[in-house]
């Protein structure tokens, strides 16, 4: 070994050793005519060496240096630094790689372009956030594994070349060569494989697996990405959940050194009424309250919906009239026909553009409603009831969302989400979670007729409003399987040839089984308080999916094309 110690860990404590570090330059003071003090960074820290002063060593210099641990001079000690007691005296320096000067400095306090970041991303490494969350991350990936095995689950691993799965996203697809005119899909996630598993008799499978979708990229959503797979045989949803937050909760002590507080659960009918979305963040109040009733006689036609809904923001009452208008144009934007607002003045006397079409009982039996104090402004749609929900649900996070990082980790299960979540242009219903889900056994009968009213037994996994993961209890059954793949439009034929290994797998004996899956980034980017999943992530893609490090996606060379049967048509105008 090269080094002794880390440079990061020496104190007082140490004084009189001799030590050798090892590490980059991250700054060169001259000190005096014959001597320098270089800080010299591992990922523990920086320590102080006294050098040679004619010694060429600049910023990101790879050197050794070797010298004794000595108290620093009195009144010179840096308390903001965990070293900064002492220094590494009289230091032999063995310089083992010489370094450009780097794009960008290397140190948390400068904000550097991402792109430039992700060009060089070997460098934005070295530096103390990507450190610190990429090392948080290998601790939560060892946890999550860790809980997993103490609850007797196997780690097996499946293909990544594989047929389409039906995620409901676009596949990547891999030419095969082969099979000239044949593709292989990358997994949108191992489904139908841990489906498989449990038919062939491992009752508790998990997989730190990789996924891959080709969908438009957010700041919490990358092509690929990583997630806690997991299924299991012989269980209801009520295990599953427990199982999960057995493991969530030993990934967050982990990464927090506290145990979060006890998992919340709500209905996804609830969720929708009262936070306008699947995935509510309940760090905050502002929770959307029914009008319907208040209006139910009035004679202002805004008013006359099937909904109307309002939330109180306490303190409001002075939002200008400017942002007000934006407030309205959003609401628009989010599908609305528009937005009331009213701000309450003293004794509850509501100022607005319509308050004269609103009755006085009306006036206050709405401010009684929404619990409305002096100071507050109300913001009220009226629509169609998941229309005004949707609404008020995004308005209630552009006014009240908390930063990712404050409020702790507040994690809500949500349950009994709706098996279809509306009807395709086919006419045709969409599965909410995916079509291996099982109907709720009360809503079967209505499969046929009212599809839409039948719930299911899904459920999801909420941290402050990201939606971590899914999972469902699964069809088990193939007639069952056969109904609801039907109702989708996928008749025996085409069931046979996209799922027929599953299908088939059903005949003989399919254990009843349920699981979930979580994205591993997201909760990591939660962990570390990190807005974007890319800070959490490694070698991430930008925004338009490109690799600015090794500049993926690449033209193929025409030769490989040929090899492939691949001819390529030139970009559409
Ligand atoms: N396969 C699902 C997903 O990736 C999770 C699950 O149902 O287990 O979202």
């Amino acid at each position: 070994m090269l080094r002794s110690d880390y440079c990061g860990t020496l104190t007082e404590g140490d004084e009189g050793r001799l030590v050798s570090v090892c590490g980059w330059v991250a700054s060169r003071r001259e000190h005096g005519q014959h001597l320098a003090f270089v800080d010299l960074r591992d990922h523990t820290g920086i320590i102080q060496c006294v050098v040679d002063g004619a010694q060429d060593l600049r910023p990101e210099y790879v050197l050794r240096i070797t010298g004794p641990v000595r108290r620093r001079k009195a009144g010179t000690a840096n308390s903001a630094l965990a070293t900064g007691d002492v220094e590494l005296g009289d230091c032999e320096v063995e310089v083992l790689s010489v370094a450009e000067p780097p794009p960008f400095p290397i140190g948390d306090r400068v904000e550097a372009d991402e792109t430039v970041r992700l060009r060089h991303r070997y460098l934005d490494l070295r530096r103390d956030r990507m450190q610190r969350n990429l090392r948080l991350r290998a601790r939560v990936n060892s946890a999550l594994r860790r809980s997993m095995e103490a609850q007797g689950f196997v780690e097996i691993e499946t293909p990544m070349l594989i047929a389409s799965t039906p995620e409901g996203a676009r596949d990547f697809v891999v030419p095969s060569r082969l099979h000239p005119g044949s593709f292989y899909a990358l997994p949108q996630s191992p489904q139908l494989f841990k489906q498989l598993c449990m038919v062939g008799g491992f009752d508790r499978y998990y997989q730190v697996a990789r996924c891959l979708r080709d969908e438009d990229l957010r700041a919490d959503r990358q092509f690929e990405f990583l997630q806690l797979d997991v299924e299991a045989s012989f269980v209801d949803q009520e295990d599953v959940l427990g199982f999960i937050t057995v493991a969530v909760a030993a990934a967050t002590e982990e990464a927090t050194g506290t145990a979060p507080a006890p998992f919340g659960r709500m209905t996804w009918a609830e969720a929708s009424e009262r936070y306008g979305t699947d995935k509510p963040d309940v760090r905050f109040g502002m929770e959307l309250v029914d009008l319907t009733p208040v209006f139910s006689e009035t004679g202002f036609n805004a008013f006359k919906a099937p909904a109307v809904k309002g939330i109180r923001v306490p303190g409001g009452g002075d939002t200008t009239r400017n942002r007000l208008d934006a407030l309205t144009d959003k609401a628009k934007q989010f599908g609305a026909k528009g937005l009331v607002w009213m701000r309450v003045g003293p004794d509850r006397v509501l100022d607005s553009p319509v308050a004269r079409f609103v009755s006085a009982d009306e006036q206050a039996s709405l401010a009684a409603t929404l619990a409305a104090d002096p100071g507050d402004l109300l913001l009220i749609v009226a629509d169609e009831r998941p229309k005004v929900n949707h609404v008020l649900g995004l308005l209630r996070l552009e006014l009240g969302r908390p930063p990712v990082n404050d409020g702790g980790f507040n994690f809500l299960w949500v349950t009994e989400f709706p098996l279809f979540e509306g009807l395709g242009d086919d006419g045709r219903p969409i599965p909410a979670h995916h079509p291996f889900t099982m109907p709720h056994p009360d809503d079967v009968h209505l499969l046929e007729s009212d599809p839409l009213a039948v719930r299911s037994q899904a459920y999801d996994l909420v941290l402050n409003g990201w939606e971590l993961g899914s999972g469902s209890v699964r069809i088990h059954r193939r007639d069952v399987q056969e109904r609801v793949l039907g109702l989708l439009g996928i008749g025996p034929e085409e069931a046979q040839a996209r799922f027929g290994f599953l299908l088939d797998a059903f005949r003989y004996g399919a254990p009843p089984h349920a699981g979930f899956a979580f994205g591993i980034d997201r909760l990591v980017a939660l962990l570390a308080g990190e807005e974007n999943i890319r800070e959490v992530i490694a070698f991430p893609k930008t925004q338009s999916g490109a690799d600015p490090l090794t500049r993926a996606p690449q033209p193929l060379d025409p030769l490989q094309l040929a090899e492939l049967g691949i001819r390529v048509l030139p970009p559409k105008a």
